[in-house]
């Protein structure tokens, strides 16, 4: 599978574009720029793009089922509404972060339960994993961690994936769909060094794991039980973010990527960096989940 061609997908470019997710009820891809703090939306039928702009950095929201979204911008957790002919970015529960520390990858569970972790810019291991409840309660689910990213659940919600991407790492956790308890963790998979570092992930109908290797031009396919790589789709630019599957079918898998850290011989060398990418994989995705509360 690693010389399958990708497309790339609209017209909008980010500085760092990440969590991805699609939206089965109206056809439309979501993704967002981190430090711009901007959420684009593309129909891949039509092409039209928009844009809505929340006014901090976001690193990551999902779909809720009263409509709008639900979102960890930079210092907490915010409902994205619609009214009055705007959108509304109203926080509900903020969270403190050390300066420059912000709120990173996040997603829902198969409870509609949304899950988003911190990422610390300088200590190792001041980050951490939340999770807000449909009651709106918010808890800390994981300690210690510096760049909390990944998230996905096995197909029967018994296990939770998760990275912290500078350990090079995907950890496997006993999930308790219940009460959203994390127990057992466990390293599912292993990134050797010099392949990148594990970023945004998702699982197919196979339940087999997409993960985005930041650094590594990629995305990677890996079976969770074994840790064994299946395959690797490249792409032309170092910093792949996250990944999602989309499309009717959900046969398509959308790639985000970064012009973060990149210097100007690199993006002259990668242009595409910041732009979303879009590969049928052959495998298709699972609808994603929405938070309940
Ligand atoms: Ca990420």
């Amino acid at each position: 599978m690693s010389d399958m061609k990708y497309k790339v997908i609209g017209n909008k470019r980010a500085e760092l574009g990440e969590s991805p997710f699609w939206d089965e009820q109206n056809g439309v891809l979501y993704w967002l720029d981190i430090l711009s703090g901007k959420i684009f939306d593309l129909d891949p039928i039509t092409g039209q793009e928009n844009e809505i702009t929340v006014g901090k950095p976001i690193g990551c929201a999902a779909l809720r089922e009263k409509g709008g979204f639900v979102a960890a911008l930079e210092d907490g957790f915010y409902f994205i509404t619609h009214s009055e002919a705007k959108w509304n970015a109203e926080i509900f529960e903020y969270i403190e972060n050390k300066p420059g520390d912000r709120f990173n990858d996040g997603k829902c569970d198969p409870a509609g339960r949304f899950w988003a972790g911190t990422m610390s810019k300088g200590d190792k291991g001041k980050a951490a994993l939340y999770v807000m409840d449909i009651n709106r309660t918010v808890r800390k689910a994981v300690d210690g961690v510096t760049v909390s990213n990944g998230l996905t659940w096995s197909l029967d919600s018994k296990i939770m994936y998760y990275t912290d991407t500078v350990t090079s790492e995907v950890w496997a956790f006993d999930y308790d769909l219940a009460n959203g308890r994390l127990a057992n963790k466990r390293t599912a998979i292993r990134v050797p060094d010099g392949m990148g570092l594990p970023d945004g992930m998702t699982i197919d109908a196979e339940g087999m794991l997409w993960v985005a290797l930041w650094g590594g031009y990629c995305v990677s396919r890996w079976d969770p039980d074994t840790g064994s790589l299946l395959c690797k789709i490249d792409l032309p630019v170092p910093h792949t973010s996250s990944c999602a599957f989309g499309g009717r079918n959900m046969d398509e898998l959308y790639i985000t990527s970064a012009r973060e850290g990149l210097d100007e011989a690199q993006l002259r060398a990668q242009p595409l960096s910041g732009a979303l990418f879009m590969v049928k994989p052959g495998v298709s995705g699972v609808p994603m989940f929405r938070y309940k509360g």
